[in-house]
């Protein structure tokens, strides 16, 4: 039998505790799983070290360079563009929104309302969401 393949979720957030959380569901879940206390470090992960993730969930408002302008460099240079990609953020501001909306993200999941076990669940629905 072969080996099941394994999902690949890059988990990008400058929260480390949240990331270590996230990272222990997700892991448990069946994903194979790299987190990123930066989005620098994530486009280095990508670009350098040629991780190719099926999904990304990635923070807003992180020091350096912001998690929407993240999303707007990889979808520039034509990066991983099969993979989904869901903002996870403490941020529900309508600007924010509108912006994530115009990058054309796959999803917006509201931090404070989503335990771990719930944020699984939100990736795992937006993901199916996305299969032809
Ligand atoms: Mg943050």
């Amino acid at each position: 039998m072969p080996e099941p393949i394994q999902k690949k979720i890059l988990c990008i957030d400058d929260d480390r505790f949240l990331l270590d959380m996230y990272a222990l569901k997700f892991t448990k879940a069946g994903y194979q799983v790299k987190t990123c206390d930066s989005t620098l470090a994530a486009l280095k992960m990508i670009k350098e070290e040629g991780f190719v993730p099926d999904v990304i969930t990635c923070d807003i408002v992180m020091p350096g360079m912001d998690g929407l302008s993240f999303v707007e460099a990889i979808r520039k240079e034509n990066l991983i563009p099969t993979a989904v990609i869901i903002m996870l953020t403490n941020q529900g501001t309508s600007d924010d929104i509108a912006r994530a909306k115009k990058l054309n993200v796959d999803g917006y999941i509201v931090k404070a309302t989503a335990i771990p076990s719930e944020v699984l669940l939100e990736v795992e629905k937006i993901t199916a969401s996305k299969k032809v």
